[in-house]
């Protein structure tokens, strides 16, 4: 026996059918003889729904009476969910966040968890009764509903499963798993067995969504073990048990598997970044400290950077990342300093995309990023920006050029599916 925490999106809970599905893939891990705990999302497009009903009742709402209206579409999947197997026999019941309770901190619509208290679940899970959490929300500690920020119910379904110490935590959603790229982009990606906690927050972080990133860092710091799988399955599917999904695993598990790693585990590509240039910046010191604190300040994540060496007089050009939704910020706040920072033109680029591949098989292994530049070389791919870390390598292009490098770095890799 096992203790399992489930976990269904939105798209699966979107309506009586698609939650009568659920309620049946729920019930055959009962019966499997394992414990039970499911967290649910909100029906597909009903969050969405609440936060404008938020907006056209007050542009400035009160994020803690913001929380009170779009915590509401959990409340009534996790009841319809209970309700739906009950009706197939089983014992099940909803425990909203302040019943559990799941204990927040007070920053409403973006409440961190800071402890949950697993005694009475765990008392009603081990009665042979399902427990059905609604996702998203807690309980702060004035005792007010409160939202853990978009897309959050993935945070809860981990932080639930630290709490009762499951032995997984399955992630239901509308895709079978985590493949080495966008299947979209590439018929030939495949799908991954297992991945490590660093390289799904890289891939994460860079475009690929299938999971919230916060919920990633905290299955990592907690040891959580979690599968993403479909939600999408008949009878006929082979058993979550069987791990036909994705797990993602630490290093350590990674080691202990004798499964044949590739170099490279997986592609991204993120087409929300933006670049910036500055030109002609004199290279004395306090100079791009001058570009960056600012932007710091304002809350603007800078990505990559590269500065040039200093020409014959003195002076440099600065090139960065930022992300395109904050392009126009950062841009007029530059504007407004240039005489401070002291530059000559402000470049701006908004057609760029960022291309990342990422797998802890480059820690051990050089040549990764040679064979990066040498694809896109041969492909007259322009290189714009570098960066890397332990294991990733990330280069910027010109955006109209995405998927014809993801395509040819995913074959230089021997990625592509054979059969
Ligand atoms: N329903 C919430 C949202 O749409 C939380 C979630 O589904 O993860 O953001
Ligand atoms: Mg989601």
């Amino acid at each position: 026996m096992a203790r399992i925490v489930m976990k269904f999106g939105g798209t699966s809970m979107a309506g009586t059918e698609r939650i009568r599905r659920v309620a049946g893939i729920v019930k055959r891990q009962q019966e499997a003889g394992h414990e039970v705990a499911v967290v649910v999302s909100a029906m597909a497009g009903e969050t969405d729904r609440l936060v404008n009903f938020c907006r056209e009742a007050n542009t400035l709402y009160d994020p803690a009476e913001y929380d009170v209206v779009v915590a509401s579409g959990e409340q009534v999947t996790s009841g319809l969910l209970a309700l739906t197997l009950q009706s197939i026999g089983c014992k099940a019941r909803s425990w909203l966040g302040w019943q559990v309770p799941i204990k927040t901190d007070d920053a409403h619509a973006k409440a961190r968890i800071e402890e949950i208290d697993a005694e009475a679940l765990l008392a009603s899970m081990a009665a042979g009764e399902i427990a059905v959490i609604p996702g998203f929300q807690g309980v702060s500690p004035e005792g007010r509903v409160t939202t853990l920020g978009r897309g959050g119910s993935d945070t809860s379904a981990v932080a639930v499963a630290a709490a009762l110490k499951a032995d997984r935590c399955d992630i239901y959603t509308d895709v079978d798993g985590v493949y080495t790229t966008d299947p979209r982009i590439v018929a030939k990606a495949r799908k991954l067995p297992l991945v490590t906690y660093e390289e799904m927050l890289e891939l994460a972080s860079v475009g690929s969504k299938v999971l919230q990133t916060r919920s990633v860092s905290l299955a990592m710091k907690e040891k959580v073990r979690v599968q993403v799988l479909s939600s999408f399955i008949d009878e006929t599917a082979p058993a979550a048990d069987t791990l036909p999904g994705t797990m993602i695993v630490s290093d350590e598990e990674l080691e202990g598997t004798d499964m044949e790693r590739q170099l490279i585990t997986g592609i991204a590509a993120d087409k929300n970044e933006a670049k910036i240039t500055l030109t002609a910046i004199a290279d004395r010191p306090g100079a791009v400290a001058a570009i960056f604190a600012p932007l710091a300040d304002a809350n603007i994540n800078v990505d990559m950077i590269i500065q040039n060496v200093a020409k014959e007089k003195g002076e440099t050009d600065v090139t960065f990342t930022v992300p395109l939704s904050d392009l126009v910020r950062a841009q007029a706040m530059l504007e407004e300093r240039q005489e401070e920072i002291g530059y000559r033109r402000l470049i701006a680029d908004d057609q760029v995309a960022k291309i990342s591949v990422v797998g802890v098989g480059m820690r051990s292994h050089a040549g990764v990023a040679a064979t990066m530049f040498s694809t896109l070389a041969e492909r007259g791919i322009n290189i714009e920006a570098i960066s890397t870390s332990e294991i990733k390598v990330s280069v910027l292009i010109d955006s109209d050029e995405t998927e014809l490098a993801v395509r040819v770095l995913h074959t230089a890799y021997g990625m592509d599916a054979t059969a």
